[in-house]
């Protein structure tokens, strides 16, 4: 089964890609899904991150107080690294247990939707890596009308991830989201066929 990562910058399209890829019947693994998976109530995860931060990050209700723990780990290099030795590992094993059981059911492929895949040097553990690429002109102006948010936040958010330049280069194929919705479906059916031949000519 070949391993396919799609990325984007905030606002690219990972989204609606990811949903076409899905609506083709090809299984896909969510970062962000998984992420806030491994720490809802009751995981060892979320257990792990109360003996480290205190009771201080739940909310009434159990649930993790994001809001809470990100002032924790803003500016606390330390504290920072703490909560990523306990979220990294357990969302690692839990994307690594979908791939097996997608792997056993007989899928050709994969698609892994990882955000932050350049940013958190995950890029070389695929077979493909899938970038939706937009003008960062455009791109501001979908954050600000998706966000409700002014253009010197949307610009601050795109600062700090990987520039386009980057994640193109390290893209295997490259989606381009500037057109239609329909134009953009159309060149998933494209790569998803490419894949597809790939996988078959890689069995
Ligand atoms: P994020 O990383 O912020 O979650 P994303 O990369 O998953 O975003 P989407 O949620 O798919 O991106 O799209 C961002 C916004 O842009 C949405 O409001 C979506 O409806 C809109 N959008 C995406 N593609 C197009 C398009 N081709 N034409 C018009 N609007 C689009």
């Amino acid at each position: 089964m070949l391993r396919i990562a799609l990325t984007g910058g905030i606002a690219s399209g990972k989204t609606t890609v990811s949903d076409a890829f899905a609506g083709l019947g090809v299984p896909v693994i969510d970062a962000d899904i998984n992420a806030r998976a491994v720490v809802e109530p009751g995981t060892p995860a979320l257990q792990a991150l109360v003996g480290l931060f205190g009771t201080a990050i739940l909310e009434d209700n159990g649930e993790l107080d994001r809001k809470a723990l990100r002032q924790i780990v803003f500016r606390d290099e330390q504290a920072r690294k703490q909560l990523e030795a306990v979220l990294h590992p357990a969302i690692r094993s839990l994307s690594e247990q979908q791939s097996h059981d997608f792997a056993a059911a007989g899928h050709p492929y994969l698609i892994h939707a990882i955000p932050l895949l350049l940013e958190t040097g995950q890029a070389g553990d695929f077979d493909r890596v899938i970038v939706v690429d937009v003008p960062v002109e455009l791109q501001i102006e979908r954050v600000m009308q998706r966000d409700n948010c002014d253009r010197p936040h949307a610009e601050a958010i795109i600062r700090s991830q990987a520039s386009r330049e980057q994640r193109l280069q390290a893209a295997t194929d490259v989606i381009t989201n500037h057109g239609s919705t329909d134009d953009l479906r159309a060149q998933v059916m494209a790569l998803h066929s490419k894949i597809l031949a790939l996988a078959t000519a890689a069995h």
